[in-house]
């Protein structure tokens, strides 16, 4: 009888102590959470507070950071990475893409850049090149600057504070000067698959300075180039073709793999190499002379906007969203709010 009285008083325990031990554990756990949750949320706050309009940018050439009106900066960028005779829409496209670069090189390099720690962005190509009025009537004239500065001021303008967005995030824009017919998908160039930076088709391309160009070289150059990085490649004259081989090809028609004496080597390892404009290229060897053409379509790295392409688009009547839409897959267009 005695253990029945200690059994029930067991199962009184587990039944009635035990849950409310239990439930005292988890709100613990979950106020913990929600402490967690409204230091963030501070932290967030705070440092949003801080978007004052004014962005950071480390000066590449006085080697200093200095903070700029976001607009400002938008229209130095604009001059200084597309040419200012393009479509006024085109303009336009640039500088909503130019806009957006930077707010999402500011949200993701809030301490500064790897690069330049000093701030999120920098003046040169690394980032998004930038000319000062003052550094653009020096490298124009002050002609260039009265006829095509007005027109840069009204593109940025009137799309003040707009940037694009895919799925209520702000997008990373990659651009480049001509595609040569298609983009590139972004897993085909970089380690991570972005589902707005997919390969599409960029027609009317072709007025681009650099749609198309040769570079050449003797053939002893260029096996001793191939050897500078590959010192074991046994390749001569004699068995050049042979050697090089096309492995694969990405699905808008650059070289993603080429075989060089048995060994593997990306399509953009030879770009670098030889200096070319893309990795859309083609070796052609004539032995009678001795020389090696290498032929390449389009300039850059073919990712997102296709700047000739923009061009050609508003030539032919598309407006600056539709261009921006059109090489951003399944973007929407807006102000830019700070989260
Ligand atoms: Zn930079």
């Amino acid at each position: 009888m005695k253990k029945f009285w200690m059994y029930l008083g067991f199962i009184l325990i587990i039944t009635i102590i035990l849950p409310t031990i239990l439930v005292k554990t988890v709100n613990l756990v979950s106020r913990e959470d929600e402490k967690e949750i409204s230091k963030e949320k501070i932290k967030k706050d705070v440092l949003d507070e801080k978007f004052d309009g004014y962005i950071k940018v480390y000066d590449t050439r006085t080697q200093e950071a200095v903070k700029i009106p976001l607009e400002d900066y938008v229209k130095g960028v604009v001059a200084s990475e597309m040419p200012a005779e393009f479509h006024e829409e085109a303009l336009k496209a640039q500088a909503v893409a130019s806009r957006t670069y930077a707010i999402y090189k500011m949200n993701k390099f809030k301490e500064g850049h790897p690069d330049h720690p000093q701030a999120p962005l920098c003046t040169g190509v690394h980032c998004q090149a930038f000319l000062s009025l003052g550094e653009l009537e020096s490298i124009h004239s002050k002609k260039w600057v009265d006829k095509y500065w007005p027109k840069i001021e009204k593109a940025v303008e009137s799309t003040k504070g707009e940037v694009i967005y895919y799925n209520g995030e702000i997008i990373e824009p990659l651009y480049h000067s001509t595609s040569g017919g298609m983009t590139e998908d972004s897993k085909d160039v970089f380690a991570n698959d972005l589902p707005y930076l997919k390969g599409v088709e960029s027609p009317n391309e072709e007025d681009a300075p650099k749609f198309k160009s040769v570079a050449t070289f003797s053939v002893d150059e260029f096996i001793e180039k191939i050897k500078s990085i590959y010192p074991n490649a046994n390749i001569t004259k004699e068995n050049l073709p042979d050697k090089i081989k096309l492995v694969e090809r990405t699905e808008s028609g650059r070289i993603k793999k080429v075989m060089i004496d048995g060994q593997v080597v990306e399509g953009r390892e030879i770009r670098e190499l030889f200096n070319l404009n893309s990795t859309n290229f083609k070796i052609i060897y004539n032995p009678k002379v001795e020389m090696v053409d290498i032929e390449t379509t389009g300039y850059g790295h073919g990712v997102g906007m296709s700047q000739w392409g923009a061009n050609g688009m508003a030539k032919h009547g598309s407006d600056y969203r539709e261009i921006l839409k059109h090489y951003y897959t399944g973007v929407e267009i807006e102000q830019y709010k700070s989260e």
